[in-house]
């Protein structure tokens, strides 16, 4: 299925090399309601590609510019992420208008775009993320039903850390300073941990830290830090 083009005018001109790929849900209740909207002069939202629930590609932004999918934001040691990312919307109606599973021909178009984009430029593993992880206090998006294990399994997501490590014993003050050092924005402690969880433990998204949160964050920090590869 070829992509069809239906242009933003929502961008305007990068000031970082591209460096991150950040996945989002439409949250909308229809993928027309939401392709209109990000084409919208009066919304100035955007994203360079939607992915429809069919697997098809719509570009929007060209990837030379900066598309507003992120607002505020931080991974890492970036803070203007529309500048270093490459945004991709998936169409689903998201938590507000009943959350329902991707489709496998949607992820495997997802799958297919990214990997596209991770060879491009280089991408670390890392550095694809969701709008959750880069806005824990304001975003759920693609939120826990998105299957980051099927990226992970062709390198194009980090893996949810099976090794059995000793459970390090942070405080939540420590475990929040190891949370910051892999890359989210701990201002918000609660959300940011929730962020976590939605994004390495799915199945338990209660924003209390428990020694398989612990474990699973040494894992991730060591013994690559920030598990790049
Ligand atoms: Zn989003």
């Amino acid at each position: 299925m070829p992509p069809i083009d239906l242009p933003s005018p929502n961008f305007d001109a990068r000031a970082l090399p591209i460096s991150m790929i950040v996945l989002h849900y439409t949250g909308m209740e229809s993928a027309e309601a939401a392709i209109d909207r990000l084409r919208d002069p009066e919304a100035k939202v955007s994203a360079h590609y939607v992915v429809d629930e069919d697997g098809q590609v719509i570009c929007m932004v060209d990837e030379g510019d900066r598309a507003w999918h992120a607002g505020a934001s931080h991974w890492r040691e970036i803070d203007d992420v529309n500048s270093a990312s490459i945004g991709i919307e998936i169409v689903n109606p998201g938590h507000e208008w009943g959350y329902v599973p991707f489709p496998d021909a949607q992820i495997d178009a997802v799958i297919r775009l990214v990997a596209e984009i991770k060879d491009r430029y280089e991408i670390t593993r890392g550095n694809i993320v969701g709008h959750s992880d880069i806005a824990p206090a304001r975003k759920r998006d693609p939120g826990e039903l998105f299957p980051w294990h099927r990226l992970a399994r062709l390198r194009l997501a980090l893996p949810r850390p099976t090794q059995s490590l000793m459970d390090p014993f942070w405080t939540e003050a420590g475990f929040c300073l190891a949370l910051e050092r892999f890359g989210y924005d701990v201002t918000d402690r609660m959300a940011a941990i929730m962020a976590f969880q939605r994004r390495f433990r799915p199945e338990l998204i209660d924003g209390e830290i428990d020694a398989e949160c612990r474990m699973i964050l040494l894992a991730l920090l060591l013994p690559k830090p920030r598990g790049d590869a």
